[in-house]
Parts: structure tokens; C-alpha cells; sequence
């Protein structure tokens, strides 16, 4: 049925390839001993498209159809040194010239036995001299169309190969031709007792280059970061595109861990050089996980397995870099799929609980809100920090489904205190990078607000320097429209991140938030108070408002209020607590 399909679909193909390629030259061999018979048979052949070659022997006619390729042979039977019938039988037995279809003319020998012994040594037809014309250029018609037809049909089979093995972006090797020469190259190695490596490579962050700069970027980051792939190995070694932005490579020639290590190297370095895209400046690393034949296994599943696993290890390990697989990161691997596993069905069932830390106004000493912290409640572990398990939800990206259930747990308690009687205090939560790239996250926080009816003026969300910065322009832009609806917007840890000074006078920000590791040695380094001094300083210079988090003694309290800080959170006032402790602390405030 497929085949049919296809064939079906060849011949609609050629329909439309036969009008297309019309004036296409094709070239007939004619063959005689005799010069005016050469010139008498040139003279009938009326045909624009043709590309007449005249051999005069057998010998020069084996000659001629290894030089060129011919829709056709017309074959004299009676020549000196070797006949017709031999020169067919040749023509035939040999490989390359088996499909030339040859048609004998002939003045003589129209007896049946002769025109058999012409077929069976490999004629298609005959022509009887004198010859015909109009016969003579209908045969010749057909033959030329024939092989017309045959080309056409090749040239989409080898076309469909190609598409079959081969990424339509990259043009590199694909899975399925990745697959086939990974097993043969194993094969090879097997019999000569040599070693193999493959290289798993993952671009970090290519997601990004894509939601940022587009599909268009994206995909000529691909292509380029493929030729770049290309220059790091031998022409003997394959690189393939797993799909995405996966790249295999299989190092042949018997390589050790250095030789690995050195092209892995090269192959990070190159990736990590910036791409110029379309006038844009872009920069991405790679992941490389690395596992060898036959230590790491034997076959293609358990080769790829293992740098995959390799490669994970890598990205954990910081991305940009490359690991050797080692069988203990199989367990590492285990642990994660049960992490993750665990990590969904804590949200199905609502053990995501959260705490809230109170904010103090630092002249009043009166709570004027809280900041929202997650925990994980875990059914055999106890309480789970964020620290534990946010920075793996981030890579795997359940982040955005936990941050998603903060906000709206965290507006649904703010109505619930209004309700109790409690004031509209303010109510800050995080926002992950990843989040805070989400196309829908304003749609999202205004249905929160709707749904729980509380004022957006309550709602603060914090965002880190790096999170704004790795897309500004597109941040700076989803922070106005969060600003239009009166959401009010902090930047976390202030001071840890890369954050441009001369772009924060651009950013629709409300507040900064002194990351606590200046707070901590606030009183006793010099340093982190002339830093901690000049951050508050510059931010009120900016009209903005700073809160100073981890305020665990009365020292950093005063010196924060000596400043002028605005406001403060941290130990010396409380720890985060559950909602019921929170409005407790309110009520006795
Ligand atoms: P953060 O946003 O900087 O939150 C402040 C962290 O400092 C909290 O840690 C808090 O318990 C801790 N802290 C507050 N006061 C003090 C103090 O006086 N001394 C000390 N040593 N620590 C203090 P926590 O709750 O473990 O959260 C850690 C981080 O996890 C947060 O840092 C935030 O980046 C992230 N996180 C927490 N909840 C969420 C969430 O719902 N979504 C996202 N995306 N991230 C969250
Ligand atoms: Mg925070
Ligand atoms: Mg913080």
C-alpha cells in the first residue's frame, strides 16, 4: 500500500517534472564502422534535446559509455574486430553500463534466429537498415522518455534518502543515520578491539533564545552551532541532531579520556564564542555528557543512556561543561525521577504549604506585610526548604506551575484576613526567571486578583536582577503592564546579581531588597556597610523604597534605621510563619 502510494505519487512527480525539464539534454551513443552511415544516421535524429556522440568500433563504444551517460546505444551488428552482439554482451555484464538500453540497426540478418541471438545478447529492439525516419525518432522517443522517467524516479528516491537520514535544518546525520553508524562504528570497533565515545551535547538556555529573539534566530543559532560541531571533530567522526537543541557526536580511531576531554573542550569553547544573527549579538553554552565503548557499554541504548546521564550531570554541575558517565550518576538520575515524580504529586495534593514573614516599617515598628515562602510538607521527609527543592523545579520547570499556586493561595489568605478583620496589608512573593518569561503571567495575576477580590495595590512581586536582566527589554515591558494594573514590583537580593545601576533608572520598580549577606556583617564589615549605605542612598535617590532582609540583631536593626532604610525583615522580627501564626502576630501588633 505505501509503496503504491509512493510509486502513485512518483509518477504525479514526474508528470509535472517532464514538462519542467523538457529542453534537458540527454545523450545517445551511435555506433557504426562505416563513417556515412555515422552521418546519414546523425542527419534522421531530429531532436533538439539530443547530444549526439558517434563511436566506430566496439572497443570505442566500451570506451565511450564509461565516459558518459547515455539514454541510448544505437548498435551496428556487423563490425570488424568485435561485433554487435559482443559489444551488447559486454555492455551488459558490466555494472555500470547493464542499464543502457541498446537498440541494433541492421541492413542484413532479419532472420529469426540472428534477431534472437541480438536480444539475447542484450538488445531492447532493432532497426532495419535503410532506416525509417519516422520510426527511428519515435523509438528513440521513447527510450529518451523512458530514461527521462528513470532519472526522475532516482533522483526523488535518492531525494527522500537524504530527507529520511538527514536534519532538514542542519543537514547533519539524524537519529535514524545517527543510530545506524553508531552501531556499525560499534561493530568495527568490536573487531579491531578498539574504543568509541559519545558525545551528548545539550545548548543551555537555547529556550530562551528562542522565546526572546524568536524561532528565525533560533534556528540559524542552530545551524551555525552545528558547523561550529562539525569544526571541532574529524571528517571521520560523525556529528548528528538528536532533535531540538541535542547534538550527538561519535568519536571513532580509538580514543582515550584525553583525546575525549580535548575535543570536548574545543567543542565547549567554540559554542560558548557569541553568534551574530541577523545584526543580533547572541551567546549560549553547552552541556556534554560523555560515556565510552566498552566501558560504559556495548550497544547503542546503553551508550546514549549514559551520556544522557552524563550530560544531566553536567548541566547540574553548572552547565558549560562536560562529565565522563560514571555509574553512580545512574542513581543521581534516579533520584531525580523520584524527586520529580514526588515533587507533582505534592502539588495534586496540596502539600505546598506556606509561610508568611512579617515586614516591618522601620520607624513604627508595625507589620505593614509579609513576604510568601513556600514549603514542601513531605509525607516521610517533614518540612522542605525552598532552597531544597525550587533551584531542581526551576530546571525542570514545574516552577511556574508551583509559583502559579503561591500567587493565588497567597491572594485567596489576603481576602481571607480582610475578611477576619485584618487591614489590606501588603503581601510580596517570589517570581522565578522562569515565570517571569511566561507570555500569560499578567492574564494570570489579574484572574488571581479578580478571583479573590483583593486590590492589586496589596500584591508586591520580587524579582531578581538576573531574571530582569537576561531579557530587559522584554522584562522591562511585561513590568509595565504588571505596573498599569498597580501591581507593585521589588528586585530581590539586590546587589548579588549583575544588575546594570544605569538600567535600574529604566525599570518600572517600586522597591529594592537588600540581599541578606551584606545585612548579616553589616555592623562589623566595612565593606558591606559602605556597600549597604550607598544601595540605600541610591535607591531613595531613584524614589524607590528599600527593605533589608535577614535582620537578625538589634545592631543591624539600628544601623539599617540610622540609614534611613524603610523597612526590614528578618529573625529579630520573626520567623516565617503559617497564616494562622501571621494574623496572631498582626492581632497583637
Ligand atoms: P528570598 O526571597 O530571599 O527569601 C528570604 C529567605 O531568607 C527565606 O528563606 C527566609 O526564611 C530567609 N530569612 C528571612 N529572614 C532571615 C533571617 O533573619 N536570617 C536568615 N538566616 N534567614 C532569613 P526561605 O524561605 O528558605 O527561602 C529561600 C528562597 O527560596 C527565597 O529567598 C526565594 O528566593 C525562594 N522562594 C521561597 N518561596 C518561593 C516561591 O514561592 N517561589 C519562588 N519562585 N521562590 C521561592
Ligand atoms: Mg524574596
Ligand atoms: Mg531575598
Amino acid at each position: 500500500m505505501y509503496l503504491f502510494a509512493t510509486f502513485q505519487f512518483l509518477v504525479s512527480f514526474i508528470n509535472v517534472q517532464i514538462i519542467i525539464n523538457n529542453t534537458e539534454m540527454q545523450n545517445i551513443l551511435i555506433v557504426d564502422d562505416r563513417d556515412q552511415n555515422l552521418v546519414a544516421l546523425e542527419k534522421v535524429l531530429k531532436r533538439s534535446d539530443l547530444n549526439i556522440i558517434k563511436a566506430r568500433s566496439g572497443n570505442d563504444t566500451l570506451a565511450m559509455v564509461l565516459e558518459h551517460d547515455f539514454a541510448l546505444v544505437l548498435l551496428d551488428v556487423q563490425m570488424p574486430d568485435m561485433d554487435g552482439y559482443e559489444t551488447a554482451k559486454l555492455l551488459r555484464e558490466n555494472r555500470e553500463t547493464s542499464h543502457i538500453p541498446i537498440i541494433f540497426v541492421t541492413a542484413i540478418n532479419k532472420e529469426k534466429r540472428h534477431i534472437f541471438k541480438g536480444y539475447k545478447s542484450g538488445a531492447v529492439d532493432y532497426l532495419f537498415k535503410p532506416i525509417d525516419e519516422e520510426i527511428l525518432n519515435s523509438k528513440v522517443s521513447v527510450f529518451l522518455e523512458l530514461n527521462r522517467q528513470k532519472k526522475l524516479i532516482e533522483d526523488q528516491a535518492t531525494l527522500m534518502l537524504e530527507q529520511a537520514q538527514f536534519d532538514a535544518l542542519t543537514k547533519l546525520p539524524n537519529r535514524t543515520l545517527f543510530t545506524d553508524r553508531l552501531n556499525h562504528a560499534l561493530g568495527e570497533s568490536k573487531r579491531n578491539n578498539h574504543k568509541l565515545a559519545i558525545l551528548f551535547l545539550d545548548l543551555d538556555r537555547f529556550k530562551n533564545v528562542n522565546d526572546t529573539l524568536g524561532h528565525d534566530v533560533g534556528d540559524l543559532l542552530l545551524k551555525e552551532a552545528a558547523e561550529r560541531l562539525e569544526n571541532c571533530v574529524r571528517s571521520s567522526d560523525t556529528v548528528a541532531r538528536m532533535g531540538g537543541d541535542e547534538f550527538t557526536i561519535i568519536l571513532t580511531c580509538d580514543p582515550t579520556s584525553r583525546s575525549c576531554s580535548i575535543v570536548a573542550k574545543k567543542i565547549i569553547n567554540a559554542i560558548y564564542q557569541p553568534f551574530y544573527l541577523n545584526g543580533m549579538e547572541c551567546s549560549v553554552s553547552a552541556s556534554i555528557g560523555i560515556s565510552m565503548s566498552p566501558s560504559d557499554g556495548n550497544n547503542v541504548e546503553t551508550l546514549m543512556k549514559n551520556a544522557d546521564v552524563a550530560m544531566y550531570q553536567a548541566k547540574s554541575a553548572g552547565r558549560n561543561n562536560y562529565q565522563f558517565y560514571s555509574p553512580s550518576m545512574n542513581v543521581k538520575a534516579l533520584e531525580r525521577l523520584t524527586l520529580e515524580s514526588d515533587l507533582r504529586n505534592a502539588l495534586e495534593r496540596n502539600d505546598l504549604i506556606l509561610h508568611y514573614q512579617p515586614q516591618i516599617d522601620i520607624n513604627t515598628r508595625k507589620i505593614i506585610g509579609s513576604e510568601v515562602l513556600v514549603r514542601w510538607n513531605h509525607i516521610s521527609r517533614g518540612l522542605v526548604y525552598p532552597n531544597d527543592f525550587i533551584p531542581f523545579a526551576e530546571e525542570t520547570g514545574i516552577i511556574t506551575q508551583i509559583d502559579y499556586n503561591v500567587i493565588r493561595s497567597a491572594c485567596n489568605q489576603n481576602n481571607l484576613w480582610q475578611k477576619m478583620g485584618l487591614p489590606p496589608l501588603s503581601m510580596a512573593v517570589n517570581i522565578s526567571a522562569k515565570q517571569f518569561r511566561q507570555k500569560n503571567l499578567v492574564e494570570l495575576i489579574s484572574t488571581f486578583l479578580n478571583e479573590s477580590g483583593i486590590s492589586s495595590k496589596c500584591l508586591v512581586l520580587e524579582l531578581t536582577e538576573s531574571s530582569i536582566m537576561e531579557n530587559a527589554d522584554i522584562a522591562v515591558t511585561m513590568m509595565k503592564k504588571l505596573k498599569e494594573m498597580h501591581v507593585n514590583l521589588a528586585i530581590d537580593d539586590f546587589g548579588i546579581g549583575y544588575s546594570s545601576l544605569n538600567m535600574l533608572k529604566y525599570l518600572p520598580i517600586d522597591k529594592l531588597k537588600i540581599d541578606r549577606s551584606f545585612v548579616q556583617d553589616v555592623t562589623c564589615n566595612a565593606s558591606d556597610a559602605a556597600i549597604v549605605t550607598a544601595i540605600i542612598s541610591m535607591a531613595h535617590g531613584l524614589g524607590l523604597k528599600v527593605i533589608a532582609e535577614g535582620v537578625e540583631t538589634n545592631e543591624q536593626f539600628e544601623f539599617l534605621r540610622s540609614l534611613n532604610c524603610d523597612v526590614v525583615q528578618g529573625f529579630l522580627f520573626s520567623k516565617p510563619v503559617v497564616a494562622d501564626e501571621f494574623r496572631e502576630l498582626i492581632v497583637m501588633d
